[in-house]
């Protein structure tokens, strides 16, 4: 794992070409319009911290970007390729969309070690000991590295967090989605996710979090996107959005969060 490093540095790099395009995205659900014409480019290699109010539709534009949930109009490209509605093609493009959740989502009965070899194995073909090496080495990375024969129910939460961002990287995805992936932590386990979160930041992994943590979007975010009633309302660089909201509706949930 990374030493707690407060260099705001990972910003300074040049960014890359668009790798997530959204383009004119509407969802519904219901009645309910969840997603409003949705327009969002990620660039490779840039962090973008997502923060709104609770059902501001945070949640389903993440699910929306691997496919989880289906989309009503507009376009998600991902790497200039627009995702596939289901079957081979689709498995193979979510592989490039890392997720991780509040709620570690590990397979119970699987060893920490299994967990993270399962996708490499059953959805990219690598033979098993190679997936075990791979497997061995990113849980090394997240700090967990003498865990791997453990289940998930024998690693505290922080741990279980840091071998879902293992298991999602095993796939070697292009951009990693985080949906609130600490707001089920107890407060000393948050740092030791996020500094894992920060690293990866700094090596140059294309990121997508959603997160009211404004420590790491100080820390590690080239851009706030700030999401209210299904629309993006405003966005800014941390600093600038942290102490110079332009919206009532950002100032509002600022004073409420800060
Ligand atoms: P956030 O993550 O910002 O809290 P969500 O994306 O989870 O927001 O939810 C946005 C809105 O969509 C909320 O009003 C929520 O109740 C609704 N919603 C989310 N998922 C579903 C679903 N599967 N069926 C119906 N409504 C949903
Ligand atoms: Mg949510």
């Amino acid at each position: 794992m990374a030493d707690l490093d407060v260099t705001p540095d990972v910003t300074a790099r040049p960014l890359g070409d668009p790798l997530v395009v959204l383009s004119h995205v509407n969802k519904h659900f219901g009645d309910l319009h969840v997603l409003k014409d949705i327009d969002l480019t990620v660039h490779r290699g840039e962090v973008v911290v997502v923060i709104g109010p609770s059902g501001s539709g945070k949640s389903t534009l993440c699910r929306t970007i691997n496919r989880l949930e289906t989309i009503d109009s507009g376009t998600i490209r991902i790497d200039g390729t627009e995702l596939p509605e289901e079957g081979k093609a689709l498995a193979r493009l979510r592989a490039d969309v890392g997720m991780v959740f509040q709620s570690f989502n590990l397979f119970a009965h699987k060893s920490v070690l299994e967990n993270v070899t399962l996708g490499p194995t059953k959805v990219k073909g690598m033979s098993r000991a190679d997936a075990r090496t791979k497997a061995t080495s990113l849980l090394e990375r997240v700090g967990v590295g003498n865990q791997a024969d453990k289940l998930p129910a024998q690693l505290s939460g922080g741990q279980q967090q840091r071998v879902a961002i293992a298991r999602a990287l095993a796939m070697d995805p292009q951009v990693m989605l985080f949906d609130e992936p600490t707001s089920a932590l107890d407060p000393e386990m948050i740092n030791e996710v996020l500094d894992v979160m920060v690293s990866l930041a700094r090596e140059g992994m294309t990121m997508i979090v959603v997160t009211h943590e404004m420590g790491f979007a100080r820390r590690a975010a080239h851009r706030v996107v700030f999401m209210d009633g299904g629309q993006i309302v405003e966005e800014a660089d941390p600093e600038t959005f942290f102490t110079a909201p332009r919206s009532d509706r950002a100032r509002d949930f600022l004073s409420k969060i800060l």
